[in-house]
């Protein structure tokens, strides 16, 4: 579905596909979870799903013969962290525009002092959390241009990029072939969404096999409404970029919104319990803004019995981990 794109390698290819199999006996048994590690996907600053999105990101860009890559998070974005550090492994200039997302998180531990490593430039503004364009943000792309530079904007989370959509493309591709490896097909894939593209992509590249509805959203947003519309809108745009010939509808998009709770980037006593008992089952780390909330939403959902018996479902663990740093207060007692 990709082959006529253009693709810059960051990452180290397939991701491991995992068996977490004291997590699936934990919770009775019934359904078997798999983990798709994304979150080590490649060796720039401990990879993550941006990876796959930039991938089809940074051709554009060299293209474009810009020389500064300008984009927008939160003070522990991820996504921020790893446009870093694509800049400096292709050699061009950042600027890191990090919002106030999420109330008193440390601007000094975690991502951010990862991005700060990697030599690019870190701008913290006082705006709240919205996963749209921000003014922030295009002020900061007038800003180099004023100095002479050339900017290449990249959105939050790189998702309502023209190409934002493609990497999740790929990796509902991969996982069919490595479905035929193992000599069975997943009946479940649950992913959290925030910006939309993860989401968005794999809705597209599943419903290449009609998969699309067993895509189970995770909303971490806790603004649903507009992170639904937002992955429509990018799916239907990329069904278009890849010729899919299938129109994907609103009822494709299966977004749970009930683990997102108390806010963005506050993970509740939920969140906190399915970090720790995913740690201490199979010794992966998910964070609490992300990947914790839809370790919950998939421990809540097997337990309800959600998943029919015998399903197979892939948890995609999508990255995230440096952000855990700045909620060493949370943790303290483990
Ligand atoms: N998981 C992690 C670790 C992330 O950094 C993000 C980024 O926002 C997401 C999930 C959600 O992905 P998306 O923004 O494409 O919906």
């Amino acid at each position: 579905m990709l082959t006529k794109f253009e693709r810059y390698p960051l990452t180290f290819g397939p991701t491991p596909i995992e068996k977490l199999d004291r997590l699936g006996k934990h919770l009775g048994g019934k359904v078997e979870i798999y983990a798709k590690r994304e979150d080590c996907n490649s060796g720039l600053a401990f990879g993550g799903n941006k990876l796959r999105k930039l991938e089809y990101i940074i051709p554009d860009a060299i293209a474009s013969d810009a020389d500064t890559l300008v984009t927008v998070g939160g003070v522990q974005s991820n996504h921020t962290r790893m446009v870093a550090a694509v800049a400096a492994k292709i050699g061009m200039k950042c600027l890191l525009v990090q919002e106030s997302w999420v109330p008193h998180q440390d601007s000094v531990v975690g991502n951010i002092l990862l991005s700060r490593i990697m030599g690019a430039e870190v701008r913290l503004v006082d705006d709240n959390f919205d996963i749209g364009i921000r003014r922030s943000w295009e002020k900061a792309l007038d800003e180099v241009k004023a100095r002479g530079g050339r900017p290449y904007a990249i959105p939050a989370g790189a998702s309502v990029h023209p190409n934002g959509g493609l990497g999740y493309v790929g990796f509902a591709e991969e996982v069919r072939a490595q479905e035929k490896q193992l000599g069975f097909a997943f009946d479940y894939f649950v992913v959290c969404t925030v910006t939309g593209s993860t989401h968005a992509g794999m809705l597209v590249g599943f419903a290449k096999d009609g998969r699309q509805r067993n895509v189970i959203g995770i909303d971490a947003s806790a603004t649903p409404a507009k992170t639904k519309a937002q992955v429509l809108s990018i799916a239907q745009h990329t069904a278009k970029l890849v010729e899919l010939g299938t129109e994907l509808v609103e009822d494709d998009v299966v977004l749970l919104k009930e683990y997102a709770y108390p806010s963005y980037g506050i993970p509740s006593r939920g969140t906190k319990a399915a970090i720790r008992l995913c740690a201490r089952l199979e010794g992966m780390i998910t964070d609490p803004v992300y990947e914790g909330k839809s370790m919950q939403g998939v421990i809540d959902l097997v337990q309800k019995g959600f998943f029919p018996e015998r399903s197979r479902l892939l948890y995609a663990h999508l990255g995230g981990a440096p952000a855990i740093n700045g909620y060493g207060y949370t943790f303290r007692n483990g």
